[in-house]
């Protein structure tokens, strides 16, 4: 049975505004959790002895006054001094990137924005609660494996290969025509990461279409995935949209699926999930 999570939501420091606190106590109760909000001008002292009085997994604190490099650290501090820092503490609010790698560094788990859907707010504190309690995570926490490959448009692969496999010595994997694609597709070994060199057979192959358009170059990243059916749903749920709803057959026996790059930011991004028994 799943437990239900309790997470206290608490605005350290001096700022007087706490509708983006009162959002995300909303979104977190919809999802199903138990929210206790502190209120506004709390001391990191407060919030350590209402997180323990609680009893709650999680603490969510929220800052808009520009105090959180202080603030922050010290509710972590304070729930470590009370042995209690088996709590999941999260951070919200008027943040700067820049600031994030420190704060995680201080034990802060994650430091949302405010473009986080608050959906995948409350995905991460639930999923990092049932990590903490070795309860079995789903696989959404890892939407991403790894970066599998980059595909690279090419005119011709008897050209383009000697710079690859001469110059810069690299290992060829294997060669294979995809014919659904139109395409002849070289797999070079970089690393942990493959180059994928994507050939056009004919007129009607889409990378024939990409080069006549920008000149051959760098075409995709695929993102390699388990279950490439759930990510494609998740992905969906979280508005992006697919250029493939459902997985098809790509190169070196994988299943692949590819996102607008209207919904990324301008890049094409594959998804890839690898066969056990890989071909290659
Ligand atoms: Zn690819």
């Amino acid at each position: 049975m799943e437990k239900k999570i309790r997470v206290l939501i608490a605005k350290p420091g001096l700022d007087g505004h706490d509708r983006g606190a009162l959002i995300i106590s909303q979104a977190l109760r919809d999802y199903g959790m138990e929210v206790i909000y502190t209120g506004l001008r709390q001391t990191p002292e407060q919030i350590v002895a209402s997180a323990i009085q609680e009893d709650v997994d999680a603490i969510g604190l929220s800052c808009l006054s520009g105090a959180h490099n202080e603030l922050f650290p010290e509710v972590i501090k304070g729930l470590k001094a009370q042995g209690a820092d088996d709590i999941i503490v999260v951070g919200g609010g008027v943040i700067p990137w820049e600031d994030i790698p420190f704060l995680e560094e201080q034990g802060i788990k994650k430091i949302f924005t405010p473009g986080t859907l608050s959906i995948d707010t409350a995905k991460f504190i639930e999923q990092a609660v049932y990590q903490r309690d070795g309860i079995e995570v789903k696989s959404e926490m890892e939407l991403v494996e790894k970066i599998d490959h980059i595909g690279i448009a090419v005119q011709s692969l008897d050209d383009s290969l000697p710079f690859y496999l001469d110059t810069l010595q690299l290992k060829l994997q294997g060669i294979e025509e995809v014919e659904s694609e139109n395409v002849k597709v070289a797999f070079i070994e970089a690393g942990n990461v493959k180059l994928e060199l994507l050939e056009p057979t004919s007129k009607e192959s889409s990378i024939q279409g990409f080069i006549d358009k920008r000149g051959p170059g760098i075409h995709h990243v695929a993102l390699g995935v388990k279950d490439i059916e759930g990510r494609i749903a998740e992905l969906k749920k979280k508005g992006i949209q697919m250029i493939h709803d459902a997985p098809k057959p790509g190169a070196g026996g994988a299943s692949i699926a590819f996102m607008h790059p209207k919904s990324a930011n301008g890049v094409l991004y594959e998804l890839c999930e690898k066969e056990s028994k890989e071909r290659l």
